[in-house]
């Protein structure tokens, strides 16, 4: 497609985000929510929709769904009800899901992405399905048979509707990644694309440009990555353009994004909401939510990422990038506001945690909590460069043996005699032997190539392992050669 024809086009990008919440038990009864058990493991007459039995909300659950609506901007509903919801699936043993319609608990919010305002149109609670796992073998039809497992069902999730305020591949997986660090920060839920406790689904329309009319969206479902997301959307921007510039017509439908193929390819025509047939769940009892409730929960609010980052940047004076870098994981956040409040030199502890550190934990696939390094240990190296007891060289060294081994920087440096030598006297006794030792490059520094100095304090610096004061062979080598 030419770059001509797709500026034809505009975007117009909604998502639909399902965030698995880290409460302990279900929504509507005891069950444990643990991840990766014992199949069927966790399940009871309630969440396995066994007759006669009554679901009783978890309070853990409206607290955590006010939580994120006061972090998204959302006005917090004072009365909310749930419903049914109608569908036959092997994993919903109720044949309804409890979830909420018309009266949601949270409305209208937003979030700030990359400086535009995407509105949230809603964000409300209801219950997870099983999971199907498919046994046996069939050839290459796949699974002669499928087992449900049923410690998923109940499982608390918040549905969070965005406007569709989005309009390109990018936005949406920027979106997408900053409401991942809001749930993180908040403690709601862990983020995880690829375990499935955050899914995303993104509908997706294009428009010829200046047209008002909204074009027929097509919903994307299996988007398990951020980049899985951006991929599917920015195909099927180009699937759609392709059928419209070709006189075709774009269908509602749902669309399922291969990732190994990298296509879409439809699953179903999408159910309008009617199809559900929704009603008032009639054991459940509505909501009131009591504004002193929701004046407590604001209370507890964390700093989030983006005030973070304001601060970061305004207040300690951190570059753009190292504030990003830091404020994206939680951990290197909490490390660095622990740092920060230990040391005097809060930039030389951003510069240490967003380059020598973080390269470490990528190569060492860890996070910062499970190496040995502590911000105790951090300010007390850069405390130690900041004296002039280490060499920047030296300390590259230090934090690798800190995150390797823990313990404390100044033992680490007293051990192995790491401490820089500011000595003169033994320094330039270092030097002489390199003047020596060198005829050839101290003829050509006399001959006026005074380049060469860079060679011999070289040679100091090799000799003394890196522990050499710099600047002082530097004046030392000048002092013997010049004289
Ligand atoms: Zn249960």
């Amino acid at each position: 497609m030419t770059i001509e024809t797709a500026a034809k086009y505009e975007t117009v990008i909604g998502l639909e985000v399902h965030a698995q919440l880290k409460t302990r038990s279900k929504i509507f009864c005891n069950s444990a929510t643990e991840f990766g058990q014992e199949h069927n493991s966790q399940i009871c007459p309630v969440c396995t929709g066994n007759p006669g039995v009554l679901p009783v909300l978890n309070r853990k659950v409206v607290e955590y769904a006010i939580l994120t609506g006061l972090a998204l901007n959302c006005e917090i509903a004072k009365f909310s009800k749930f419903d049914r919801k109608h569908y036959f699936y092997p994993d919903l043993p109720k044949n309804i899901q409890i979830s909420q319609y018309d009266m949601p608990i949270c409305k209208n919010g937003y979030m700030l992405v990359g400086g535009k305002k995407i509105r949230i149109n809603r964000i409300h609670m209801e219950e997870d399905a099983g999971k199907l796992v498919h046994a046996g073998s069939a050839g290459i039809a796949g699974s002669a048979y499928s087992l449900v497992d049923y410690n998923r069902t109940g499982v608390p999730l918040l549905e969070i509707v965005s406007e569709p305020d989005i309009s390109s591949a990018e936005e949406a997986r920027a979106y997408m990644e900053q409401l991942r660090n809001i749930v993180r920060y908040l403690g709601v839920c862990d983020g995880n694309l690829e375990e499935g406790s955050l899914r995303c689904d993104a509908n997706i329309s294009i428009r010829p440009v200046n047209q008002q009319e909204l074009g027929t969206k097509v919903e994307i479902k299996n988007l398990n990555s951020f980049r899985a997301l951006q991929r599917a959307i920015e195909y099927e921007i180009e699937r759609q353009i392709e059928e419209v510039e070709e006189g075709g017509k774009i269908i509602q439908e749902t669309r399922l994004w291969k990732d190994d193929q990298g296509i879409t390819i439809s699953m179903r025509t999408k159910e309008e909401s009617h199809d559900y047939r929704y009603f008032p769940e009639p054991d459940i009892v509505p909501l009131e939510i009591d504004a002193n409730w929701v004046h407590r929960i604001r209370e507890t609010l964390p700093e989030l990422p983006e005030e973070k980052r304001v601060r970061y940047t305004k207040k300690l004076g951190l570059s753009e990038y190292d504030a990003g870098v830091i404020v994206d994981s939680i951990d290197i956040a909490r490390f660095f506001d622990k740092t920060a409040g230990l040391t005097k030199n809060p930039k030389a502890s951003a510069n240490w945690l967003t380059g020598d550190i973080t390269a470490y934990l990528k190569d060492s696939k860890k996070s910062i909590d499970d190496t040995g390094l502590t911000p105790e240990s951090l300010a007390e190296m850069i405390e130690l460069i900041d004296k002039g007891t280490i060499s920047n060289a030296i300390a590259k060294k230090v934090v690798v043996s800190l995150m390797e081994k823990g313990g404390s920087a100044q033992k680490i440096v007293d051990e192995q005699g790491l401490s820089v030598i500011s000595d003169e006297g033994e320094i330039t006794s270092i030097v002489k032997k390199i003047i020596k030792a060198n005829p050839q490059e101290v003829e050509k520094y006399k001959a006026g190539k005074t380049q060469v100095i860079g060679f011999l304090v070289g040679q100091v610096m090799k000799e003394t392992r890196g522990k050499a004061n710099p600047g002082l062979v530097n004046k030392l080598f000048k002092k013997e050669l010049d004289s």
